[in-house]
């Protein structure tokens, strides 16, 4: 069940007071991958796992122009030599025609007076390289350069928006959407206030302990909203598949059956109500959904998985689509400028199944959700929605003891204030 064995020393990343670079990974725990073998420094070229004394060692970089004959003939390398290496390696393991600009090379020479080429390094992106042997014999050895995950914790406090609190507290930016996700059921992010504080423990990716190469994961985090406080702890809830989920300190899923909004909004234009006056019909009427302004071609998701009943137009709706859920549960979602859908489509949670637009009665681009219970409308917001599927109660013992050090380590974090941002 446990990824890794935790060991934590926290790093706090404080807001304002750590942003420089430099001693940000200074108190950083390393969680290091278990598979990794680490060889001693000085002697080995720890990248392509060669022993430094072995080779004279030319780093380059493939310039316009080049390919693996030319670089060969630079280095004095002949043209036979040059065809029986390609000959003699299948493109399984090295694609000679598959040499890019701009992508590093190292040439393996011999260490005595002549300096003979005896081998060649590609790498083919920022992990996979191979080496090719063309000395006494020639063969090829495929490769990757080592990984490790660092684990973080950081903190941070909201003062506009949570993707520039969590820029300001020097978090990666691959962060904000992934932190956003797992509270994208249980927080209405356009409702975040001034003074709302989170703790967040995540994982990136170096190469050779020192290239960044990416967020990895978010282990916990907690999010702090008018008082509440909402935890989340990433845990493997199918090994078969490698399938995680976020749940809360009680093992109670943080996913529910229905996302809070169908799209990423600009504002609320209008709420579901009884009675508004039609800003086209210049009249009183019910308006029985609620009307999400967006910029045109914004996408329009599924708010949950379910079975596409209709795809259509009519002088009003404009384009729209209606899902069915669940024998109880049916939305539509209209004025869609394009529909992604046809009936009968089976859409996930979250997919697109359309643009937004301005199409039938609507003074501008906007997306009216419409939400129905047993067949009559009600207005979302007002309803208890049910959750996701619950965590399997023998699961749970594990949970528990699987999260206990992450919680530790986020509840020994302090959060920042407002205040202490000076
Ligand atoms: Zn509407």
């Amino acid at each position: 069940m446990h990824r890794f064995l935790i060991v934590i020393s926290v790093c706090s990343t404080f807001l304002f007071s750590c942003s420089n670079e430099a001693n940000k990974d200074q108190d950083v725990a390393e969680v290091g991958e278990t598979k990794q073998v680490k060889a001693p420094k000085p002697k080995v070229i720890s990248e392509y796992e060669m022993t430094l004394s072995d080779y004279v060692f030319e780093r380059d970089t493939v310039r316009k122009g080049d390919f693996f004959g030319s670089i060969m003939d630079r280095s004095g390398v002949m043209p036979g030599k040059v065809y029986q290496i390609i000959e003699g390696i299948p493109d399984s393991l090295f694609n000679f025609r598959r040499i890019n600009v701009g992508r590093p090379y190292t040439l393996l020479k011999s260490k005595d007076s002549l300096e003979t080429a005896v081998g060649f390094i590609y790498e083919h992106n920022a992990i996979d390289y191979t080496k090719v042997f063309f000395g006494d014999s020639i063969y090829a050895i495929k490769g990757k350069k080592p990984v490790t995950v660092k684990q973080k914790v950081a903190t941070g406090v909201i003062t506009s928006s949570l993707s520039n609190a969590i820029d300001e507290a020097g978090i990666s930016y691959g962060i904000t959407s992934r932190f956003a996700d797992i509270y994208q059921w249980s927080v209405d992010f356009f409702r975040l206030q001034k003074g709302d504080q989170f703790k967040i423990i995540y994982n990136e990716k170096f190469i050779n302990d020192s290239i960044y190469a990416g967020v990895e994961s978010i282990d916990a985090a907690t999010l702090k909203h008018k008082g509440r406080e909402f935890y989340a702890f990433n845990f493997l809830v199918d090994s078969t598949v490698g399938r995680y989920d976020y749940f809360d300190e009680e093992a109670v899923t943080l996913r529910s059956f229905f996302l809070k909004a169908p799209l990423q909004y600009s504002r609320i234009s209008s709420r579901y109500s009884p009675r508004r006056f039609h800003p086209v019909q210049k009249r009183w009427k019910a308006h029985k959904g609620t009307d999400y302004a967006a910029d045109t071609g914004t996408p329009i998701w599924s708010t949950a998985d379910g079975t596409v009943i209709k795809s259509s137009y009519t002088r009003g709706n404009g384009n729209y689509v209606k899902v069915k859920h669940t024998n109880k549960y049916t939305t539509q979602y209209l004025h869609m400028s394009k529909r992604a859908v046809k009936v009968g489509d089976y859409v996930k949670q979250g997919e697109i199944i359309g643009y937004v637009g301005s199409t039938g009665l609507a003074t501008g681009p906007h997306v009216c959700y419409r939400f129905w219970v047993n067949g009559r409308q009600v207005d979302p917001y007002k309803q208890d929605l049910p959750d996701a599927e619950p965590m399997e109660e023998e699961m749970k013992p594990s949970y528990f003891e699987f999260i206990q050090p992450l919680k530790e380590a986020l509840d020994s974090t302090e959060y920042i204030d407002l205040q202490e941002q000076v």
